[in-house]
């Protein structure tokens, strides 16, 4: 399955059961999250699908250092000489390839069963140098402006990206839309993890991509808020 629009600008890469999402900024091309190993054809494919070449691709930011994230990352780099963004938290894991800091799988079966299928942490990848760390509510220069969000829970150096021309939220692993919004297949804390969907969901914006599940091309913080939001008091 090839690259598709999610919304003017912004395409979807699937990636092997992992989402990246493709960038088109004035400056060039931003990837987020580079997938399982060996799916960087997927992303030249996308990139030669909207008539670029690979050596447009600027910068590489990642929502947080797991296997399915970083997996290709290396040869994407080599390739275009992207630059690499990541959270300080996560940036050893990266550099280093593993192994990954255990999740506890998250609450009810469903998280039982993914959990152990999805997540390896003793799985090994080809490390990759991250260039620039990342920090709480900066806002990147990249494609008219990235915010980055800390949102630890799922990952200690997870960060959700808000695309402010776009209005579109890549909330990476803080949450899945496999089946509507959910849970992650895992967490390191589930108590700060709750807390970032609860962030993400006091935020305004339009579409919505995700590490795992179909993104939202519409109306994306109202379906945050229902799921996560400020319940009215009685
Ligand atoms: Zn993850
Ligand atoms: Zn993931």
């Amino acid at each position: 399955m090839g690259a598709k629009r999610v919304i003017n600008r912004v395409h979807v890469v699937p990636m092997g059961m992992a989402n990246a999402f493709l960038i088109e900024g004035d400056d060039g091309l931003a990837l987020i999250d580079a997938g399982f190993p060996a799916k960087e054809a997927a992303v030249f494919g996308a990139i030669d699908g909207i008539g670029r070449s690979a050596d447009q691709l600027r910068h590489l930011v990642f929502t947080h250092g797991h296997p399915d994230h970083i997996g290709s990352a290396a040869a994407i780099v080599r390739k275009t000489g992207a630059r690499t963004y990541m959270h300080p938290l996560d940036i050893p894991v990266a550099e280093s390839g593993g192994p990954f800091r255990p999740m506890r799988p998250a609450p009810g079966l469903l998280g039982q069963v993914l959990c152990r299928l999805f997540f390896d942490p003793d799985e090994r990848m080809e490390p990759v140098a991250i260039d620039q760390p990342l920090t709480d509510r900066e806002i990147l220069p990249i494609a008219g402006g990235i915010e980055v969000i800390h949102t630890p829970g799922h990952c200690a150096g997870h960060v959700a990206l808000l695309w402010h021309p776009g209005r579109m939220l890549f909330a990476g692993d803080v949450c899945t839309n496999l089946m509507g919004l959910g849970d992650p297949v895992g967490f390191e804390s589930l108590e700060q993890g709750r807390a970032s969907q609860r962030k993400l969901a006091s935020l305004s914006f339009d579409a919505a991509g995700f590490g795992h599940g179909k993104p939202i091309a519409h109306d994306a913080s109202a379906q945050f808020r229902y799921k996560w939001g400020q319940k009215l008091a009685a």
